[in-house]
């Protein structure tokens, strides 16, 4: 069997993981990283539609199960950098309401163990450290903030520029889009049409690797072991985990440290948990509480294509506008959430799901559709939960929650949208196995009895086991989760003791 060690051990390498990495080696301490996926190659392939969307060509094979039992592949991505490698590098913070309990028609959007102030300068850092660049004074509902962006926010192609000076007309106000791209002078980013969905060949995107593990790999106290899954967690009698076992190019490895943190993805690091049981931890370690697992949430998004037949989009880096006139309130009391430009849709990335529509069809669509992601609020329920099979395969139990807020909100923006004169507005509502965005399967909370973790990622049970995930989220709020991932991990290097 292999067998190595490390002060702290990471598992997993993505926004949570290679962000913890970065900010434990600038306190000179020694960290392993062990990632099950290889580096993602790059190559042509990165920028191919077809290779990417209808070819699930960085995907893995993985099949995981609904409450039916019926299999569906899930939106992950196992490779150095985890889902950032592909996503759509929109960073922008919760609000300050989001730390706070918020009560919904539906239901309550629970706190988290600490406030927005807490976390506020680890937001400054994360926004320097992944590059973002953004404008403080375009968005009426921004929380306040100690540091300007590093970078001014990106500018608006003429066809978006038009769309903002219409939206401005109907009353609302469209803010820049913080975007974490390599723009600075001197930097590697084109502005292509191929960067939300698909890996960057030019290493301008700022993803987990290209900004945190690089570096952190180039400074001498962190190791990456790649192709390495974790499957187990053993611990002593003194709730101590003593050890991780799993699999290094197909052959046994154990890992011992320090101290162990779990940053495989909020269903992944549930179910590492889930499967680690014995006879001391029949629920799975450190789940007395039987909370592991639930408050699965992914966000209530819909993808809208909004088509003006009159006008040819003809733009190439589309997504640097949102709208978050309706974030604290749609005029009833209560939240409704953010809209958001998306990367430029093409023909061929339509086809995966409008499967039976001729491609001509839809690139004559997508000459004329601008794309827009609605994102609202879903709720921590206990019942919406990962679990695991015997063998030990994911299964999601996912029911909408707080749907009615949802439904408002795209009432808004289709009323918006055909205001400022798009008379065809397409909907693709986000299914179980669109979890992107998922997150709260092992809350952060101070109560032992309803949360996993504390403040700081330490569980409640066993003394030297971290989460550095989304699965942290006690709520979700509505707006894109990487950054508020990467400033809990960069406020976990720095606040807890790793002696
Ligand atoms: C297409 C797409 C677009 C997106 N766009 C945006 C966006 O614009 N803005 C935004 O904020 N968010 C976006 N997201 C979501 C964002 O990428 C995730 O919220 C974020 O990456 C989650 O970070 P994480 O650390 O929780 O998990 P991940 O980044 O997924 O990292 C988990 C890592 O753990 C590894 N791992 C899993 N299990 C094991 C194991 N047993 N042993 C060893 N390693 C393991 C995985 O291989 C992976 O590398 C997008 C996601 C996708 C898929």
């Amino acid at each position: 069997m292999h067998t190595d060690s490390a002060d702290v051990v990471i598992v997993g390498s993505g926004m949570g993981g290679g962000t913890l990495a970065w900010g434990l080696a600038r306190r000179g301490i020694s960290v392993l990283v062990v990632e099950r996926g290889d580096y993602l190659p790059r190559e042509p392939a990165n920028w191919s539609p077809e290779e990417v969307f209808s070819g699930r060509r960085y995907k893995p094979p993985d099949l995981w199960l609904n409450a039916d039992g019926g299999e569906f592949r899930p939106g992950v991505h196992y490779v150095v950098g985890g889902n950032t490698k592909v996503y759509g590098a929109s960073l922008p913070r919760l609000r300050e309401r989001d730390f706070e309990q918020t009560v919904f028609p539906a239901g309550v959007s629970r706190a988290w163990p600490f406030r927005y102030a807490d976390i506020e300068p680890y937001y400054s850092q994360a926004e320097a450290l992944y590059r973002v660049h953004g404008a403080t004074d375009d968005d009426p509902t921004q929380s306040w903030r100690s540091q300007p962006f590093t970078y001014p926010a990106l500018p608006h192609e003429p066809y978006v520029q038009v769309v903002i000076d219409r939206l401005r007309k109907q009353g609302v106000h469209p803010s820049s889009t913080a975007m974490g791209v390599d723009l600075a002078p001197g930097g590697s980013c084109i502005r292509c049409a191929t960067c939300d969905g698909f890996p960057c060949r030019l290493g301008a995107k700022s993803d987990a690797e290209t900004c945190a593990l690089g570096p952190a790999l180039a400074g001498g106290n962190v190791r990456l072991l790649t192709n390495t899954r974790i499957d187990r967690i053993d611990t002593s009698d003194r709730n101590q985990v003593t050890r991780l076992v799993g699999e290094c190019e197909g052959e046994p490895i154990q890992i011992t440290g320090g101290s162990y943190v779990l940053a495989a993805g909020a269903a992944n690091t549930a179910a590492l948990m889930l499967r680690s049981f014995d006879d001391r931890w029949p629920k799975g370690v450190g789940n007395s509480n039987d909370l592991v697992g639930r408050n699965y949430m992914m966000h209530n998004n819909t993808h809208l294509a909004a088509i003006d037949p009159r006008r040819k989009n003809d733009v190439i880096f589309q997504k640097t506008f949102a709208v978050n006139d309706f974030y604290d309130d749609m005029g009833d009391g209560f939240p409704g959430g953010s809209i958001q430009l998306i990367g430029k849709v093409q023909g061929s990335m339509m086809k995966t799901h409008a499967t039976r529509a001729p491609l001509s069809v839809l690139n004559r669509l997508a000459r004329h559709s601008l794309e827009l992601l609605v994102m609202t609020e879903d709720l921590p329920v206990p019942t919406n939960q990962v679990s695991v099979t015997p063998t030990g395969q994911i299964v999601v139990r996912w029911e909408r929650t707080n749907y009615d807020r949802h439904e408002l909100l795209l009432a808004k923006t289709h009323k918006l949208l055909r205001a400022v004169g798009y008379i065809g507005i397409f909907e693709q509502r986000f299914t179980i196995d669109m979890n992107s965005h998922m997150c709260g399967t092992a809350v952060g909370g101070a109560d032992r009895d309803t949360s996993v973790v504390d403040g700081l990622g330490r569980s409640h049970e066993v003394a030297n086991l971290f989460i550095a995930d989304a699965a942290f989220f006690p709520s979700s709020g509505a707006q894109n989760p990487a950054l508020t991932i990467a400033a809990l991990s960069l406020r976990m290097a720095a606040e807890n003791d790793w002696a």
